[in-house]
């Protein structure tokens, strides 16, 4: 069997395209224009991409980017008061601060500094924690796992009663990815570093989404047929045919798992995108609140 493709591009072209209708919707009705800023700390080249192809994606959708970047050794008080500013700034709908923040500064405390209305990627303690709760609605959900559960759901698979397995359990996906899943009605196995019989585990899902940060770790014979395979992992490999001499993989072995499962992301081209795409629509969401559109 040869699994289908689930082309996150596309369905991520489709979110953006409907974000780019309510963008000039808000402007021309209501004259307002939404805005990310965004705060990148320190030189990391791939925390420089992630926030490039985000203030690109603004451009494209008619929002503003309001980007901050600042040195690595940025002291803690002053990054706090550039936070605390664009929390202040009613031009600024969403906050983004990449992570990961150097070692020098206390993440939980520019995260915290954040308001709830202005967490477009969902990560504050009282978004998760009313994420992980029954009955309770985050202002915003974390834009990967939200991304995942959309390819997910473009399957048609049924995730009510389905066996999920989620292999990582960090704050920014794997956790808020299980509890996503648990309000579908899946039963759902949260692996991780120390869990045992990992592939006995990962051979019951239904759907398997893997976050662990681990070149090509998830092979096909640990894949039961027909399942649902997300691969959220962005390891780079070295690849002589490529200018750069690198390319992404997963954390899923595609060539063996494409063989087993009935439908699996690529990467790149799966969630990534989707990513970017649910943080536009967060930060919309945001904007549409500001105007009061929306109930929080
Ligand atoms: P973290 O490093 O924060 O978490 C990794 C998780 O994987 C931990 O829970 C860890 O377990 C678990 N883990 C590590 N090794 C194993 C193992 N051998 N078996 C089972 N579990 C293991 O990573 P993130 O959640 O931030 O990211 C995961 C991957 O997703 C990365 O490749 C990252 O680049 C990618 N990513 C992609 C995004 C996208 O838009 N496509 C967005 C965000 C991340 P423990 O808790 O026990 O340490």
């Amino acid at each position: 069997m040869t699994a289908t493709l689930i082309d996150g591009k596309a369905i991520a072209e489709t979110v953006k395209a409907q974000v780019k209708e309510g963008v000039a919707y808000l402007k021309s009705e209501y004259n307002l224009t939404p805005g990310l800023a965004t705060v990148l700390v320190g030189e990391r080249p791939d925390s420089r991409a992630y926030v490039a192809s985000k203030q690109k994606s603004c451009a494209e959708l008619g929002m503003n980017s309001f980007g901050h970047t600042l040195p690595a050794d940025i002291p803690q008080n002053e990054l706090l008061e550039i936070v605390q500013g664009l929390a202040r700034d009613s031009q600024v709908h969403g906050i983004l601060a990449q992570l990961p923040l150097p070692n020098h500064i206390d993440a939980e405390a520019i995260l915290g500094a954040v308001p709830i209305e202005k967490d477009v990627d969902g990560f504050s303690p009282l978004n998760v924690g009313r994420l992980s709760m029954k009955n309770r609605e985050p202002m915003f959900v974390p834009c990967t796992p939200l991304g995942c559960l959309q390819l997910i759901e473009s399957t048609g698979t049924q995730i009510e009663g389905a066996r999920a397995v989620v292999l990582g359990r960090s704050n920014i996906v794997g956790l808020p990815m299980a509890f996503l899943l648990l309000h579908r009605n899946a039963t759902v196995t949260i692996c991780h570093s120390r869990t045992r019989d990992l592939p006995d585990i990962v051979r019951q899902a239904d759907i398997v989404v893997a976050a662990i940060g681990k070149t090509r770790f998830v092979p096909g014979d640990w894949i039961k047929p027909g399942a649902v395979v997300i691969d959220v992992g962005i390891n780079e490999v070295p690849d002589a045919t490529k200018k750069s001499g690198k390319r992404l993989v997963g954390d899923v072995d595609f060539d063996s798992v494409k063989e087993v499962a009935g439908f699996i992301t690529p990467v790149p081209g799966g969630v990534g995108p989707m990513t970017i795409a649910m943080l536009m629509q967060n930060t919309l969401t945001a904007a549409q609140r500001a105007a009061g559109l929306l109930k929080p």
